[in-house]
């Protein structure tokens, strides 16, 4: 008789993600075509991915009494963003498997952590100095030369929470607006990295310590958001295989169980260095929804349920474009191009920079 799978989730099993947001929607969506259910744990209202799963939760993330009956209520729990408190996961996971494990998320959500980590297991980085008051600041100046960029050692993204220092910017000027976030989650300064490119690979790892890579993919940003993914980046064959190579060696370092996105840069003589680690999917691996044999959001389910990995490669080149703010409101335009693929997030309000939907024109290959 044919046996089921050892470890694996039964269909109808339900995973409870952290985060109602379009990562949530759409590993909801990938949840549903392999008969599981999600339980979607948000503090707002109509989020973007409880319109599409029956099961929702509408709490704040410290609420414990919500938490517990949550817990109570999934099979495994999965997290769709960074920033969810860590005590929030630390609490669920006291009650049953959180994947990846809130390890994984201590160490991705600061910037200082993320760089030691990456250190310590001899992975490059930009150059980089911790920053606890102004004459470290001066000191660290000294150490890195300008331009630098001092950043938020937590809760920064898209560019939130960072100053660059060129020549003529004297550390006096700047250091009023960050010493608050000195004094509690902490200040790095980066040296600046001279990059050609900015790249991303992303990496899944199932429960049986399986690894499975996704080409690396250019990235370029307007204003500090992400605006295109060129999939796969132009570069030489043995910089992409480095920047693989460091995406599996990351993720059996940090014994990855989900998705691991690792954001890095190359610079002009090819070096690969890493910039942060985001321990879910990512917006550069949309593309995969539409042009891999397996998408991250199906990795990421198959990975927290305890089933095997789907193969990731690459069935079409791709451009995935991001669609912002007001951007949504001409999205059907694109559709008169047959190979392009629109997905909208179902969000009502198109304020100015929000990721309302994303489209993916599919280049076959030659
Ligand atoms: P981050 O929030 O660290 O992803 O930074 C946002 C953007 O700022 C990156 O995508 C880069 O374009 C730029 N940036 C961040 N850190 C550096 C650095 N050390 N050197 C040069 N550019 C950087």
């Amino acid at each position: 008789m044919a046996q089921r799978l050892a470890g694996a989730l039964r269909p109808g099993a339900t995973i409870g993600v952290l985060g109602g947001g379009q990562l949530g929607r759409m590993t909801a969506m990938a949840a549903a075509v392999l008969g599981y259910r999600c339980h979607i744990y948000c503090p707002d209202a109509d989020s973007p991915a409880s319109q599409v799963t029956s099961r929702v939760t509408q709490a704040a993330y410290d609420n414990e009494a919500a938490l517990a009956a949550f817990a109570e209520a999934v099979d495994v729990v999965t997290f769709e963003f960074e920033n969810i408190p860590l005590a929030t996961a630390q609490f669920l996971a006291r009650r049953g498997p959180v994947r990846p494990s809130p390890e994984v998320l201590r160490i991705s959500q600061n910037r200082l952590r993320e760089k030691d980590f990456c250190r310590q297991n001899e992975v490059p980085t930009a150059p980089y100095a911790t920053v606890a008051n102004l004459q470290e600041l001066r000191a660290a100046l000294q150490k890195l030369g300008r331009p630098a960029i001092l950043k938020t050692a937590e809760l920064g993204y898209d560019g939130k929470g960072q100053i660059r220092l060129d020549p003529e910017t004297t550390p006096e000027a700047v250091w009023p607006q960050l010493a608050e976030a000195a004094a509690t989650t902490g200040v790095i300064l980066e040296g600046f990295v001279d990059f050609k490119m900015e790249v991303s690979v992303i990496v899944a790892r199932d429960t049986r310590g399986a690894r499975q890579t996704y080409v690396p993919v250019e990235n370029k940003h307007k204003h500090h958001i992400l605006d295109q993914t060129i999939v796969p980046a132009r570069l030489p064959e043995r910089v992409s295989e480095k920047a693989e190579g460091i995406a599996r060696h990351l993720a059996e370092a940090i014994d990855l169980v989900g998705l691991l996105a690792i954001e890095m840069f190359v610079t002009t003589d090819n070096q690969v260095l890493v910039n942060e680690l985001a321990p879910r999917p990512h917006n550069s691996g949309h593309w995969t929804l539409d042009a891999c044999t397996t998408s991250q959001f199906e990795q990421l389910v198959r990975a927290v349920a305890g089933l095997p990995l789907g193969a990731t490669e690459r069935l079409a080149d791709a451009v995935m474009q991001n669609l912002l703010g007001d951007a949504v409101e001409t999205a059907q335009d694109a559709l008169r191009d047959p190979r392009v693929k629109l997905h909208l997030y179902g969000k009502a309000e198109a304020r100015p920079g929000r990721k309302m939907g994303h489209t993916t024109r599919l280049i076959p290959r030659g």
